[in-house]
């Protein structure tokens, strides 16, 4: 159970407001579970996934560019042979 900071009433943990007064409650963790090593590996995570998003980004961006420019100069090539 999460008591309320302001009234002091038991709300269930997975409340996120106070049922009787609706004050804000501190996210509740799963009991048990150490609250600054379960933020500490979400951040990592988090971090982790925003590396790969990023290098994806990267790659995708390199392949549109050779697409591109593939694609300029086959162009160009074709319009000076058609002239
Ligand atoms: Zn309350």
């Amino acid at each position: 159970m999460v008591s309320c900071p302001r009234c002091g009433r038991q709300n269930l943990p997975s409340a996120t407001a106070c049922s009787q007064c609706g004050a804000t409650l501190p996210a509740a963790m799963p009991i048990g579970a150490p609250v600054s090593d379960g933020a500490e590996e979400y951040a990592r995570q988090m971090a982790a996934r925003e590396a790969v998003r990023r290098r994806n980004r990267m790659l995708i961006g390199a392949v549109a560019l050779r697409h591109f420019l593939t694609g300029q100069s086959r162009r160009s090539a074709h319009r000076a042979e058609t002239r």
